[in-house]
């Protein structure tokens, strides 16, 4: 598929959009990723739909890139596989292409510091340091840049996802009373009133 804008572009609008510099390695390897994506899928005849398998900057990349995003369903996460991997794919035939940033090919001695972020190894003051985080970070979009698709691989694949997500029903809780999404529209507790609540509430508005 043909970018609208150039990669330049898109990665100041992925930037911006994540809330960070431009030059900053997740968006530069992410922007990359997906553009060699986009080019690899060709002219998909269904809807384009994409699987991110980490959330970093590379969900960005995808849904400023390919405006598939986690709103309009377009965008499936997979993250707890965790990989630095995406893939695209048509959503009538689930078939697309899946690209990721492959260590095998990182020259540890020629690029260093690209090969000890993609196992997050680089000094630990990149946690605390930000004056050595973006001097880290600069190494790193130098040395990917130098290497571009060299250091990523592609695999065709058929997407296991349905085609489209079931319409779940909206259930009001027999605790809390909001409606919840449920398999079936047999009353019963919501998941957080059931135990997996991630929050305490601490004051409530109301008499
Ligand atoms: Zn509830």
């Amino acid at each position: 598929m043909q970018l609208d804008d150039t990669l330049e572009n898109y990665m100041r609008k992925t930037a911006d959009f994540h809330g960070c510099f431009m030059k900053a390695p997740g968006i530069v390897i992410g922007c990359h990723m997906v553009e060699y994506a986009l080019e690899l899928i060709g002219e998909p005849r269904g809807a384009l739909n994409a699987v991110t398998e980490t959330r970093v900057c590379l969900s960005d990349c995808i849904q400023v890139m390919t405006g598939c995003t986690l709103g309009n369903k377009h965008l499936k996460l997979a993250d707890n596989l965790g990989r630095y991997a995406l893939t695209l794919y048509d959503r009538d035939s689930g078939e697309g292409v899946r690209v990721y940033l492959d260590l095998s090919k990182i020259d540890a001695t020629r690029h260093p510091e690209l090969h000890s972020f993609h196992l997050r190894q680089r000094a630990p003051l990149v946690l605390t340091d930000m004056d050595f985080r973006k001097k880290s970070g600069t190494k790193v979009v130098k040395e990917f840049l130098e290497a571009r698709r060299e250091v990523l691989s592609w695999q065709r694949v058929k997407v296991a996802y349905a085609r489209k997500d079931p319409m779940d029903p909206s259930v009001p809780c027999t605790v809390c009373g909001e409606p919840f999404l449920k398999k079936t529209r047999e009353p019963g507790p919501c998941p957080a009133c059931d135990g997996a609540a991630y929050y305490q509430v601490l004051t409530s508005e109301g008499p």
